[in-house]
């Protein structure tokens, strides 16, 4: 007896191959009907005999592509059409998407060795691409996902390549980014005046060549720009670091394979694999010391990968050195993805330029992910990550824009049970990151088609995005709603686990600074989370930042800020290393800045404590980028060092003198104090959790980037019977906010008819 259904999946499903998949799986069935995309997802009327119909849900589990993601799959017998073929049909467009694009994908193995196959057609070009590899996200202009809507619209195929995609039995069946050298893009090199110096391979050869004497080259890779330079020179190192103006932030190093990588860093196979994922992120991990130290002064790791592309593939095949692989931009400046821009921007940096003429629709700077003992730690989520959506266990009834903190800008949209959160945006500290902020919002909204009903920021009053949410709530006429930044942290990592609180959770949120309900800078918060709800149970106990957003550059002045509190004027006649640092008129005029509080705001940050700790200790005197005084602080940690400080909890406060005392009074080396001084915060922790006695713990906060230090919480935690919760998607820096302040927008109406009370932001 004949049958029909029909079948309707939505997810990550186009972009993965699978329309070619389901129509091998059909075709071999001798199944009849039409396979499409539409802007639902993937849908599929299919006829034949009740057995093949039957035989073909049954294998179906086992056709569906590696990379997709399925979020909801329905099948409905239908009535018959009685289709005389089996044919993959182009896409409708749609309204609303309920399809999510995927993230760009990094070159594939099978891709891999036809590149490397002087028989295959696409020897050593490096555009090769197939159904399970290439751009992705980057390259679409619009949706569904078709070629046509791709920037592969400017390239028409050649009969070989149609061939290709046309024939159900072949790999790149309906591969939307396939190209060969005969019609698809292709390379160029050019000298820093634009001029061309040559094209295709030979571009390759001679970009290899100017980069083994030392050159700068700017790449235009998969997702954006890349500045090259070779990383065992320390010249080429140094001359870009000038040009950059780049002081002493660290440089990712890209390694031609794994032999090359295990020469000079410490990786084992979860890294390995990581690391040759399709999403092949940055990974943090301990350096052996052999290259140049300038790449990351002071620091103990280096941020590694390998080469995603077939274009980085080709061209570090051809050098035997490690290079720097760092964003293409200006300080300050968004990551740059154009021809033009970076012809005008880069001249100044770059020597050379490798070009090619497939567009990148929008730019992603490469995701960065750090190891830690136990796992790994999101830093960055961008190349690879975006946009696969978190996928929530309830539905928004509105669409939601949550457009995060300052630094480390990411945004969020909540769309039904989806929440997709933006690639790095960069701290919007200038008019280009502004802008650029406002442009890739206005290209998700386009591109997703849909329309903001709520917008969710944070409080800072002071922050561009909450003056942003502001005028866009007002422009539209749409509520406006703010959530504390700390409460966001942790509201970000319950998103990432799908847990709605309905139990109360601590929340640990250790930081930099976040804009605390009484109006003071918070950051070493233990929040009590309850439904929509918090509460500060406990707090680290304030100090003042003499001078205001100074002291976060300058730490000597949080350091001394914490002297003055415990010591107050005596500190001047101490002989410690950072006061050599002042002279007594400086002293003197900071001593009464503290006196007064004149632009001294009030914080209670950990983040700031751990930088005059640094300061004190004589590790690092002044945040050149976000981090520096703290991962050095880091890198000194020893897991065999058991001690710590003593500290004191009362009247919900935590304490440091008693820590800082003992952190001055021991005799020990600098390991041994940074490590005691870490253990000790570890301890705090446990011992605040003992007392509220909640068994679910939240660690979250841009200081559980701290590797050991989430080691050892983790572990202490665990020991006395905590579950604990650890951010593993979704970064716990200020990247995560976004997605925290989305979350509270799900919660809010989640608990609107349980719950009286309503907090006042
Ligand atoms: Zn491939
Ligand atoms: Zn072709
Ligand atoms: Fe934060």
């Amino acid at each position: 007896m004949k049958k029909a259904i029909n079948l309707r999946i939505s997810g990550l499903v186009q972009g993965v191959g699978f329309r070619p998949s389901l129509y091998r799986l059909a075709s071999s069935l001798h199944l009849k009907g039409r396979i499409s995309n539409t802007s639902e997802g993937v849908i599929a009327v299919l006829e034949g005999s009740s057995r093949e119909i039957e035989e073909f849900l049954k294998c179906l589990p086992k056709v569906i592509p590696p990379q997709a993601k399925i979020h909801a799959m329905e099948i409905e017998e239908c009535s018959l059409q009685n289709f005389r073929d089996l044919k993959i049909e182009k896409s409708e467009g749609g309204e609303k998407l309920n399809v999510d694009p995927l993230p760009d994908l990094a070159i594939c193995r099978d891709c891999e060795r036809e590149l490397f196959d002087p028989t295959n057609r696409r020897f050593l070009y490096p555009f090769i691409a197939c159904t399970s590899c290439g751009p992705r996200f980057s390259y679409i202009l619009k949706l569904p996902y078709e070629r046509e809507s791709t920037v592969m619209k400017y390239f028409s195929l050649c009969p070989d390549c149609e061939k290709e995609y046309n024939s159900p039995e072949d790999r790149r069946f309906h591969a939307e980014p396939i190209a060969c050298p005969r019609c698809g893009p292709t390379l160029s090199f050019l000298d820093h005046l634009g001029r061309v110096l040559s094209e295709r391979y030979k571009a390759i050869l001679d970009c290899a060549q100017a980069l083994q004497k030392g050159a700068i080259v700017a790449l235009k890779g998969l997702t954006g720009f890349h500045l090259l330079v070779r990383a065992d020179n320390l010249d080429s190192i140094v001359r870009l670091k000038e040009k950059k103006g780049r002081k002493r932030k660290p440089f990712a190093v890209m390694f031609k394979d794994e032999s090359q990588l295990r020469e000079y860093v410490e990786v084992n196979e979860e890294d390995l694999l990581l690391l040759r994922s399709e999403k092949a992120p940055i990974l943090i991990v301990r350096s052996k010391g052999k290259l140049p130290e300038v790449l990351a002064e002071g620091l103990n790791c280096l941020g590694v990968f390998l080469p995603y592309t077939p274009l980085h593939r080709l061209l570090l095949d051809k050098i035997d050195f490690p290079v720097v692989a760092t964003s293409g931009n200006i300080a300050g400046e968004p990551l740059i993805f154009e021809d033009n821009e970076a012809l005008s921007k880069l001249s100044g940096i770059a020597d050379f330029f490798l070009l090619h003429n497939r567009p990148i629709v929008r730019p992603l700077d490469d995701s960065v992910i750090k190891k830690r003992k136990y796992g790994h730690i999101p830093i960055r989520r961008s190349r690879g990550y975006v946009p696969s959506p978190i996928v929530l266990k309830k539905t928004s009834g509105k669409c939601v824009l949550a457009v995060g903190a300052q630094e480390r800008t990411t945004f969020s949209l909540l769309i039904d049970n989806r929440l997709i959160i933006s690639q790095h945006l960069g701290d919007l500290d200038t008019f280009e990151t502004q802008r650029n902020f406002e442009r890739i919002i206005k290209d998700y909204l386009q591109l997703y088609g849909v329309a903001v009903e709520l917008i969710v920021s944070d409080l800072h009053p002071d922050y561009f995005t909450t003056k942003w949410a502001k005028g866009y709530a007002h422009k539209l006429g749409i509520p406006h709603i703010q959530v504390q930044h700390h409460y966001a942290h942790v509201l970000a990592l319950l998103a990432e686990k799908g847990i709605i609180p309905e139990r109360p959770i601590l929340g640990i949120a250790w930081d930099g600074t976040g804009f605390g309900l009484d109006g003071t800078l918070w950051g070493g918060e233990f929040l009590l989370i309850k439904g929509r709800n918090f509460e500060r149970l406990y707090s680290l106990r304030p100090f003042r930042l003499l001078g205001g957003e100074r002291a976060i550059k300058d730490t000597k002045r949080v350091a001394l800020s914490i002297l003055f509190e415990i010591f107050s004027e005596e500190i001047k006649h101490f002989d410690l290393p950072f006061l050599r640092k002042l002279s007594d008129k400086e002293l003197n005029i900071l001593f009464h800045m503290w006196k007064s509080g004149l632009n001294s705001p009030i914080t209670s940050s950990i983040g700031r404590l751990i930088d005059a700790v640094s300061a004190l200790l004589g590790i690092s005197y002044e945040n050149s980028y976000s981090g520096e005084s703290a991962m050095k602080l880091e890198a000194l940690y020893d897991e065999k060092e058991l001690g710590s400080y003593p500290f004191e909890i009362k009247d919900h406060t935590i304490n440091w003198t008693p820590t800082i005392l003992g952190l001055l009074e021991d005799r020990g080396d600098l390991k041994r104090r940074a490590s005691r001084f870490l253990n000790t915060l570890s301890e705090i922790a446990l011992a605040v959790a003992q007392r509220v006695g909640i068994t679910d713990i939240a660690l979250t906060g841009g200081v559980m980037m701290n590797a050991p230090l989430v080691d050892r919480m983790e572990e202490s935690l665990k020991r006395d019977g905590f579950q604990v919760l650890i951010h593993r998607e979704i970064p716990p820096n200020d990247g995560g906010i976004s997605a925290g302040q989305a979350y509270f927008a799900l919660l809010m109406d989640e608990f609107a008819r349980t719950d009286i009370y309503s907090p006042s932001f």
